[in-house]
């Protein structure tokens, strides 16, 4: 790789940990096989080669967004228009999202959401019910945008053509990318668009994705994995001022099946147009982070191992109070009343010695 696709920078830092819960090679080569390269200035991971706009188009259009539910007639495959478990996380993603939004005192009562990447819809339908937003759903899933608009009342909705390019009858007061902005294959490229042509004059941005420290590298259509620090240098690199921003446990219901889950945290970020202060272009922070993903990736398999041993520990420990219990039960039930009251008589007198 010759240079990061972020800041231009030409030294770069192939990732060389990988481990059996945060893989950081490509779950799926045939989508795109890739190598992971941590900037060394701006420290972004950037994988290396990138999915080509059309790739990411043309996957996003096949079967991304299969329900896994799909009944199939000779030729014939029918789906679902709603993905179960996902609708439920992404209606709780809005949890933190509030929570910013109280924490930084920003006012969007009956104001212009857009979600980016808004699929069902069920991010924007917590807005509407809670802040009586006006909310534009914007998505690349016709069957998601269908049922946002119908069955939540999702104000309008519009279909992905140029992410880059595409315009918005209204001015927007604050844009949200929920799990999407790691998926961009050039955000300097978007927050620009979103800066110049999608937001109001007092316009906001609010971006959740995966955390660096604790996150796989292995989805190939996550160009880009950030850190605070990283996150930070593009949107301000793009004139954004960062108001909030920091990592959070995932809200709600964990898949236990999904071992990672236990560790995984996210960056949650709320921004707003015109940076104030200056933009230090050349922060050198690659290699800190580079450290400290390769630091927090070994301690989340500790972590598991020690916690998995610590339960089976438990186990075997309430195993032989069982074992135990019911021997006592079983022996005790056979003592005749009258070694019973021996050993009882017995017991008084051996204690009336200590008198
Ligand atoms: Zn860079």
């Amino acid at each position: 790789m010759e240079k990061c696709n972020i800041c231009e920078y030409e030294k770069l830092i192939l990732v060389d940990f990988n481990n059996i819960f945060l893989r950081t090679e490509s779950k799926n080569k045939n989508v795109h096989d890739y190598k992971n390269f941590i900037c060394k200035n701006c420290g972004v991971l950037n994988q290396s080669p990138q999915m080509s706009e059309e790739q990411l188009s043309k996957y996003y259009n096949s079967d991304y967004r299969n329900t896994g539910h799909q009944l199939t007639f000779n030729e014939k495959v029918i789906d679902f228009p709603l993905k179960f478990d996902q609708t439920g996380i992404s209606f709780q993603r809005f949890h933190y999202f509030q929570k910013i939004i109280e924490k930084t005192n920003l006012d969007i009562f009956k104001k212009n959401i857009l979600d980016f990447g808004s699929y069902q819809g069920s991010f924007l339908y917590a807005c509407k019910k809670f802040y009586d937003s006006y909310t534009i759903g914007y998505d690349y899933n016709d069957e998601g945008l269908k049922f946002s608009k119908n069955f939540l009342e999702i104000d309008e909705v519009f279909k992905t053509k140029d992410i880059y390019s595409d315009l918005f009858p209204k001015k927007i007061k604050i844009c949200t990318l929920i799990h999407v902005f790691e998926h961009l294959g050039n955000p300097n490229k978007f927050l620009k668009h979103v800066h110049k042509n999608i937001l109001e004059e007092n316009g906001y941005i609010y971006i959740e994705v995966p955390d660096i420290q604790s996150s796989h590298y292995s989805d190939p259509t996550h160009c880009f994995t950030y850190s605070q620090d990283s996150l930070k240098y593009v949107l301000e690199k793009n004139d954004f001022e960062i108001l909030y921003i920091n990592n959070h446990k995932i809200f709600g219901k964990i898949d236990k099946n999904i071992p990672r889950r236990n560790f995984q945290y996210n960056l949650h970020c709320l921004a707003k147009k015109n940076l104030k202060k200056s933009f230090n272009e050349f922060p050198k922070q690659g290699y800190k982070i580079y450290i400290q993903s390769k630091k927090n990736h070994s301690k989340v398999l500790n972590k598991y191992i020690l916690n998995k041993t610590k339960e089976l520990l438990k186990d075997l420990v309430e195993l032989l109070i069982t074992i135990c219990s019911r021997l006592i039960n079983y022996f005790s039930s056979r003592i005749s009343i009258s070694f019973y009251e021996k050993i009882k008589i017995n017991i008084s007198k051996f204690l009336r010695n200590f008198k």
